[in-house]
C-alpha cells in the first residue's frame, strides 16, 4: 500500500461539483478583488468562530503582521515592545512579531502538549512586555484558559495564532479557535485544515476598532477607494479564494470530526513502546497533524517510507537555530530542541479509508529500533 503524507488531489476532488461552481460564478461576475464573496465568507467566518469581525487578508503571515500593526496604530503598542511567543513554532508568528517591529520573546514549550508553557512565563516577563501570541500547535488548543487569565493580570495583548487549528473548542461550540483572545491569525494555505486553492489568510477579533483599522491596513490605508488614511499594505483576500473557502467551511466540522475519529484509532491501537504519541484530547484538538516522537527519528522515517507510508517534520529546525535569525543563537531552549530532534508527523487527514489507517496502525507496531 501506498500513502502520502497528504492527497491534496484526492481532497480538492472530494468538493467538486462545488468548487468549479464556485469559480464560475466568480468569473462570471468579473469582479475578483473585495466584493461580494470576501464579504459573506468574513460574515460566515465570523459567526463560525463565534467573533463579530472576520477580515479576509493574503495569508496567515499577514494576518498575525496586520493585528501587531492595528494595535501600534491604536496605540497599544509600541516599535520595540515585547512579544512572548512559543519557541517551538512555525516561524511565520516570530516573523510576524519582528516584521512589526516588535520583539519575539522565545518562551519553552510543554513536551505533553507541544503548546507553551503558562508555568514558564512570569519569569520571562519584563516592563516592555505588552502581549503574548499563543499558537495553537498542529490543531490542539494552548490551555486559553490559564493564558487568559495571565493576560489579564499583567494587561497584555492575549493574540492567537489559530493557522493550525481552524473549528477546535473547549466545551462551548459557538466560541471557537480564534475568538479566544484579542485578535486571531489564519491561514487558509492549501493543506490547512480550513485550506483554499492557494494563498489566503484572516484576521478575527470582536474588536470594532480593530477590525477597521485592519481593514484599511489590508488595501493601502484606505476605505474609499485612492482617499489613503493611513500607511497601509496591499493584502487582500481574492474573489475565488473566498469562494473556495465558503465551500470548504460548509464541511469543516464534518472533516474534522472525521481527522478525530481517525485520530482515536491511533491512539487506541498504536502500541509500540518506542513510539511517543501525542496526548489523547476532544473537541480541543483538530488534528491538524498527528505528530509522534521517536529516538532515532531518521531510521523511522525511513522503515515508513520502505513500506510506502510519507513523513513530514514539524518542523526540523527550531527558530532560533534557523541562520536567518542569529539574534537568538544564544538562547538556551532544550525542551524546544528536544522537540524539534525527535517529532515526525504520519498522514492524518479526512479521507483516509478505514484500510490505510489499518495499514498505518500495523506498520507502526511492526517497528523495531
Ligand atoms: C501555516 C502557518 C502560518 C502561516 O501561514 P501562511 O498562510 O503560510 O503565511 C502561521 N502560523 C502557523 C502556526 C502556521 O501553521
Amino acid at each position: 500500500m501506498k500513502i502520502p503524507f497528504l492527497d491534496l488531489q484526492r481532497i480538492t476532488e472530494s468538493y467538486q461539483p462545488e468548487l468549479q461552481e464556485a469559480a464560475q460564478r466568480v468569473i462570471e461576475k468579473g469582479w475578483f478583488i473585495l466584493g461580494e464573496e470576501v464579504e459573506r465568507f468574513e460574515a460566515e467566518f465570523a459567526q463560525y468562530c463565534g467573533t463579530t469581525e472576520a477580515i479576509g487578508v493574503a495569508n496567515g503571515l499577514e494576518a498575525l503582521r496586520l493585528i501587531f500593526e492595528g494595535y501600534k496604530l491604536l496605540g497599544r503598542l509600541a516599535v520595540g515592545d515585547e512579544v512572548l511567543v512559543p519557541a517551538n513554532t512555525y516561524i511565520a508568528g516570530i516573523l510576524a512579531i519582528q516584521h512589526a517591529g516588535l520583539v519575539p520573546v522565545l518562551c519553552e514549550p510543554e513536551l505533553e502538549t507541544y503548546n507553551i508553557d503558562a508555568r514558564r512565563l512570569e519569569s520571562e516577563m519584563t516592563p516592555r512586555t505588552k502581549a503574548l501570541l499563543a499558537v495553537h500547535l498542529y490543531g490542539r488548543l494552548a490551555d486559553t484558559q490559564k493564558l487568559e487569565a495571565f493576560c489579564q493580570q499583567h494587561d497584555l495583548l492575549f493574540i492567537e495564532d489559530a493557522a493550525q487549528a481552524h473549528g477546535a473548542f473547549v466545551n462551548d461550540l459557538s466560541k471557537r479557535a480564534g475568538s479566544y483572545g484579542h485578535a486571531a491569525g489564519f491561514s487558509f494555505y492549501p493543506g490547512k485544515n480550513l485550506g483554499a486553492l492557494g494563498d489566503a489568510g484572516a484576521v478575527t477579533t470582536s474588536d470594532l476598532e480593530l477590525a477597521t483599522v485592519i481593514r484599511k491596513l489590508r488595501n493601502y490605508g484606505s476605505e474609499q477607494k485612492y482617499s489613503c488614511e493611513i500607511n497601509g499594505f496591499n493584502s487582500r483576500l481574492d474573489e475565488i479564494q473566498a469562494a473556495f473557502l465558503r465551500v470548504k467551511l460548509r464541511r469543516l466540522d464534518a472533516d474534522n470530526q472525521q481527522r478525530q475519529a481517525i485520530a482515536d484509532r491511533f491512539l487506541n491501537e498504536i502500541s509500540n513502546p518506542n513510539l511517543i504519541l501525542p496526548l489523547r484530547s476532544s473537541t480541543n484538538n483538530v488534528w491538524h497533524l498527528f505528530v509522534i516522537r521517536v529516538e532515532n527519528r531518521e531510521h523511522f522515517m525511513n522503515y515508513l517510507k520502505v513500506n510506502g507510508i510519507g513523513t513530514l517534520i514539524h518542523y526540523p529546525i527550531a527558530p532560533h537555530q534557523q541562520k536567518a535569525m542569529p539574534e537568538f543563537a544564544h538562547c538556551n531552549l532544550p525542551i524546544t530542541e528536544r522537540i524539534h530532534r525527535e517529532v515526525v508527523s504520519i498522514p492524518l487527514h479526512q479521507l483516509l479509508s478505514d484500510e490505510e489507517v489499518a495499514y498505518i496502525i500495523e506498520t507502526l507496531n511492526r517497528y523495531e529500533q
